[in-house]
């Protein structure tokens, strides 16, 4: 959902600022919504700080704008980085740097399949924008780009500037509407059924 530049016909300018600050703590907030499902208690806080950031990495090929990468190629915007198989190496990646002992709390393979859940949903979501290319989400092995059928969410403006417009304005509502108040929603239901399920005391 990051920048991804109106129309998507159009070159992204070289600029500087690129990020849209809002997207970026929306996908966080979409992580930890994911991460509810999967809390037991004693996990390190650790592991919901990571997943917040593996749902960022995906946007990390805004650089490659810089070094004249255009927008539909393999390392392009919302290509290789935003696929299912990106994801899954990236979560990988994760637990071999980070976690390779096992925590209290929650154990490994949930924490891995987390991790990729949170990288995953960032493609999921910039899927649902109204701008941009679409998602490579089967990248190496198909490289067209996919939208959902279903896209209610603006595509953020380019720059912290201009995210503080009228059109900045309708992207934040936007991701309230479609990202924040679903992962609120999530996270209280996941804990309403987790307070069911508990025994009485
Ligand atoms: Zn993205």
């Amino acid at each position: 959902m990051e920048d991804c530049i109106a129309t998507g016909l159009i070159s992204p300018p070289i600029g500087r600022d690129r990020s849209g600050v809002a997207s970026v703590f929306s996908h966080a907030v979409a992580a930890l919504s994911i991460g509810a499902c999967f809390y037991r208690p004693g996990t390190s806080k650790r592991v919901w700080v990571v997943g917040a950031v593996c749902s960022m990495i995906p946007d990390l090929d805004v650089i490659g704008f810089r070094f004249g990468i255009r927008y539909g190629d393999f390392w392009g915007h919302r290509g290789f980085t935003h696929s299912l198989l990106f994801a899954a190496v990236a979560a990988s990646a994760v637990m071999l740097m980070g976690f390779r002992r096992v925590l209290p709390g929650l154990g490994r393979f949930p924490i891995w399949m987390y991790f990729f859940l949170a990288t995953a949903s960032h493609g999921l979501l910039d899927a649902m924008t109204d701008g941009g290319l679409g998602v490579a989400f089967f990248s190496p092995f198909d490289s067209h780009r996919y939208f959902l059928p279903w896209r209610p969410i603006h595509v953020s403006p380019i720059g912290a500037a201009r995210f503080f417009t009228h059109r900045g304005l309708e992207v934040l509502q936007s991701e309230l509407l479609w990202i924040w108040l679903p992962a609120a929603l999530l996270v209280l239901s996941v804990w309403l059924m987790r307070r069911r399920a508990a025994p009485s005391a």
